[in-house]
């Protein structure tokens, strides 16, 4: 069996960390144990990264940086489409490891690593294209920029797609000539571990892709360290305000994707039936754990009963259970602290005065998904503006329902909080569409669509959703400096000092 298939197929096997083209023992003992959250059984361990181990990963990301910066693009760009065909080859393989470890439903796991290679094929084309410019400027000069990589970088990701978000981030780094070092979320580590490996299949350089395990503390280390140029996060937004302070510090850039609370404005002239079809997928995909997930819907007066009461039944429709099963729809949340979070937030609406109209009974598992961390699609009507509910993330299956009868109304109801990531507006009217999609605020908006994510679509948040950019070519430049190289080509030399008047 070969190695990378070993790690398919015996993913139990804590294997350390992986820097410098393999798999690298801890200089310590403490592991973290990551649980399958359908089961809540133990899946696996993995060890926690201290300073010794990080320092080491950050020396062999540098020796790599030598040899991959000096790479011609072209040459690169050739490495880069063969590491997507070898992740293309394990995608099946991927998407069971991931189910396993994060409860996503294997369906939605094949759809989604389908798509996986895409971003390391687009990355790869465009950074062939980083073409520097030049211009003849006044006095006799030729000035010329060239994008330049910037060294090693973090990589600090979330667990909700573990996959997709490390590769939307590893594929513009490397793409701009950088390499990189991964530290994934703890509660989901170990298909990064998997993917660097198949990096070094693919025949990347050693250095290029590495990676820590451990929690925050590690986290902390590798933005810490001194050979580290740019740190790339995603997470929450109380991560977001203290790895940003601590690139502030340092005086490095960053790029911070982190929370929101998802405003879907549903007008009276919407397709009633594409919209329940919207609401239901923005809604439930991936347990409501996405950072874009349909958490607050401000839906027009005239139609308001009708659509919660049509949402409602087909949320509780909802197929949940064993996440390999293809019949399943819905997985668990994360971990058994998600499901209290959940139910928690659940009993505070209620509590508020909000009316549960789905999710009212507890989900009926056999073992073991009895002990798995499941929620109900969960969706309150009658839920105010100032009710925890609609002013605080979930990052679970619960959601909300407010009326609205003016479109100033439905602005003021979406723009409460100072979330600013995902919206979707759902009508029929493309003037009030735009209308209301120049009025949220927001960093992606998507009409009579929701989460719709492609390399080409660039995406990010304000305010305390974060700021920079992942997809498109803002993502590339972000990893690259752009140096000016000013050329003389006037006759002979000023010498000011000598009675020379010519300044700049
Ligand atoms: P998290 O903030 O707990 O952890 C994210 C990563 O940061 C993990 O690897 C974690 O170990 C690390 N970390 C935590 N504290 C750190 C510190 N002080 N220094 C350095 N590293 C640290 O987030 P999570 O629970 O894994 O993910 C869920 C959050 O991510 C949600 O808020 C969600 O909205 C957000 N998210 C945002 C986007 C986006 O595109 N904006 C996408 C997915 C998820």
């Amino acid at each position: 069996m070969s190695e990378i298939a070993d790690l398919f197929f015996k993913p139990k096997i804590n294997r350390g960390f992986f820097y410098g083209g393999g798999f690298q023992n801890p200089t310590c003992e403490e592991t973290i144990e990551v649980h399958n959250p359908a089961t809540a059984e133990l899946f696996t361990h993995v060890s926690v990264a201290g300073k010794d181990d990080v320092t080491a990963a950050v020396r062999a990301a540098r020796a790599g940086f030598e040899i991959w910066s000096k790479i011609d693009p072209i040459d690169r760009a050739r490495h880069l489409r063969k590491f997507a065909d070898v992740i293309e080859k394990n995608i099946p393989n991927l998407a069971l490891l991931e189910t396993e470890v994060t409860g996503r439903s294997i369906k939605e796991m094949h759809a989604q690593m389908a798509r996986i290679p895409e971003w390391v094929e687009y990355f790869a084309g465009i950074a062939m294209g980083l073409e520097g410019e030049s211009n003849v400027v006044k006095g006799g000069y030729v000035t010329m920029t060239h994008y330049e990589p910037l060294g090693p970088v973090a990589l600090l990701t979330p667990w909700n797609h573990p996959v997709l978000i490390l590769v939307k981030k590893m594929a513009a780094a490397l793409a701009a000539g950088n390499t990189c070092v991964i530290k994934p979320s703890e509660l989901a580590p170990v298909s990064s571990l998997v993917l660097a490996a198949l990096a070094t299949e693919a025949g990347l350089p050693a250095g290029v892709v590495n990676v820590v395990t451990g929690g925050p503390v590690t986290g902390m280390e590798l933005c810490g360290a001194e050979d580290i140029h740019y740190i790339d996060l995603t997470g929450g937004t109380a991560t977001g305000r203290k790895v940003a302070a601590q690139a502030g510090e340092r005086l490095i850039r960053s790029t911070m994707e982190l929370g929101g609370k998802t405003s879907i404005i549903i007008c009276e002239d919407a397709d009633f039936d594409g919209a329940i079809a919207g609401a239901l997928f923005s809604a439930f995909v991936a347990s409501g754990q996405t950072c874009v997930s349909g958490s607050r819907f401000i839906v027009h007066r005239s139609i308001y009963d009708r659509f919660t009461d049509a949402l409602a039944v087909r949320a509780d429709a909802i197929v949940i259970g064993d996440p390999m099963a293809e019949i399943t729809q819905m997985g668990p949340v994360i971990s058994k602290a998600s499901q209290v979070r959940c139910l928690r937030m659940i009993g505070k609406a209620k509590a508020d005065g909000a009316v549960q109209i789905a999710g009212l009974t507890s989900p009926d598992l056999t073992a073991p998904f009895d002990k798995g961390f499941y929620i109900r699609p969960t969706i309150f009507k009658d839920v105010q503006s100032d009710h925890e509910l609609f002013l605080e993330e979930v990052f679970g299956p619960v959601i909300s329902m407010t009326p609205y009868t003016t479109e100033a109304e439905a602005l003021e109801l979406a723009n409460t909080g100072n979330f600013g990531l995902g919206l979707s507006i759902w009508s029929r009217d493309i003037a009030r569409a735009h209308r209301l999609s120049l009025g949220v605020r927001g960093g992606v908006v998507w009409l009579n669509d929701h989460h719709r994510n492609d390399p080409r679509s660039v995406w990010g948040g304000v305010r305390d959703s974060g700021f920079g950019k992942e997809n498109g070519w803002d993502a590339l430049k972000a990893y690259t400096t752009k140096k000016s190289v000013v050329v003389r080509t006037a006759p002979g030399y000023d010498d000011w000092f000598a009675g020379s008047t010519r300044y700049g």
